[in-house]
């Protein structure tokens, strides 16, 4: 479920671009917030417009305008302004509506909820949330002092129990969203930074035309296996395709690039999930197979050439490509040295006529 609600924000992550992650959790933290109290305050206001006391629903209209304002100040990545807006309505808000319909309407809670908004929300620095934690204390003390002191002008009547049970329900259930969605945005947006960056990885080693390795992950990869110190056996092939220039000019670059999709195609048919095959060149393919000997890929590569020889695909765009293709043994600790080697017996391959695998 919380993966599936992940899932649903990449999507609208995606589309704006921020400076760091705190930045992205402040822009869905105060946005969130600004949309949710907006709504509350909107419920506030029929239900005070219900219970026939239009003061304290004009006073629902202004807290629901704060609201739209910070939400577009959070779009305007105003995070300070917009947190300060929050926090401040809040605060005016509960006092207003208190001085104006009595102490036991647990309007006092609102105070709190701006107390650990001001801790679990990184909006401003020290010395803007401070000031708004002092103004919260200050104005509990204020409540106290004036009990018994003061009578309020507006009789709630029947509605004062309603309206305690929503102020106790609203602020039970900010609370608990205060304090558990934060960590949840912290958590999906460090999830979704992975998936980012893996994502552009994927994309610097990937070839886009064929989807396959490119040559700067090969580079890696062989850097990699060097320090494979175990003893099993690897090869290495290169195909290389043959007058592929002419097909390009009789055809068109465009069913070139079909051609290089199809080979693709064919070298993942058939080959295993552990051979690596990368997009060496312009119409050279590498493949490194592990584990395996000479006899075994020779009998795979004959087979791969074939397969693009009879290909239906290309058949059907009447095309007929062939592919030379060098191998042997890929000894890691001499990489330079077993590619040279693949590299001269697909040469001897072209100069013996092509369409053939040299071992
Ligand atoms: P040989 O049999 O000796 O290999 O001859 P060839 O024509 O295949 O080799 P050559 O090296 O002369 O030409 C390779 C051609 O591959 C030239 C280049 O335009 C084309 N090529 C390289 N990359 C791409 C690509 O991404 N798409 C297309 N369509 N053509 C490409
Ligand atoms: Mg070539
Ligand atoms: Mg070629």
């Amino acid at each position: 479920m919380i993966k599936k609600f992940q899932d649903f924000l990449y999507p609208f992550l995606s589309g704006h671009s921020f400076e760091n992650d705190d930045d992205l959790f402040l822009y869905i933290i105060l946005s969130g917030t600004a949309v949710f109290t907006a709504l509350v305050h909107a419920i506030m206001l029929v239900l005070f417009a219900a219970a026939n006391i239009p003061v304290v629903a004009y006073i629902n209209i202004v807290s629901v305008i704060i609201y739209i304002i910070s939400f577009v100040l959070a779009q305007h990545r105003k995070y300070t302004s917009a947190g300060l807006l929050i926090s401040l309505e809040i605060l005016c808000y509960a006092a207003t509506v208190i001085m104006l319909t009595g102490f036991y309407t647990r309007l006092i809670f609102y105070f709190f909820l701006v107390l650990v908004m001001q801790m679990t929300i990184p909006y401003a620095k020290y010395y803007i949330k401070g000031p708004v934690v002092g103004l919260s204390l200050i104005l509990l003390l204020v409540q106290v002092y004036l009990e018994g002191r003061y009578v309020p002008p507006i009789d709630l009547g029947n509605f004062k129990s309603t309206f305690s049970y929503f102020n106790i329900g609203l602020t039970f259930f900010a609370m608990i969203l205060e304090l558990s969605i934060g960590n949840f945005i912290k958590t999906t947006i460090a999830n979704y930074h992975e998936l980012r960056v893996a994502a552009l990885e994927n994309q610097a080693n990937t070839d886009p035309l064929t989807g396959l390795f490119n040559r700067r992950y090969a580079d890696l990869m062989f850097d990699k296996i060097k320090k494979d110190t175990s003893d099993t056996p690897w090869c290495v092939a290169i195909l290389d395709i043959d007058d592929f220039k002419k097909v390009n000019d009789t055809r068109g670059h465009s069913v070139g690039d079909e051609v290089l999709v199809e080979l693709a195609a064919v070298l993942r048919q058939a080959l295993r999930k552990t051979d690596m095959i990368f997009r060496w060149g312009g119409e050279e393919f590498l493949v490194l197979l592990e584990n395996i000997e000479v006899d075994t890929v020779f009998r795979i590569l004959e087979k791969i050439r074939t397969s693009l020889a009879a290909s239906e695909t290309l058949e059907k765009i009447s095309l007929h490509v062939t592919v030379t293709i060098g191998a042997g043994i890929f000894d890691r600790s001499d990489v330079e040295h077993s590619i040279e080697n693949c590299d001269k017996k697909l040469y001897i391959g072209k100069n013996n006529g092509k369409n053939q695998v040299v071992i």
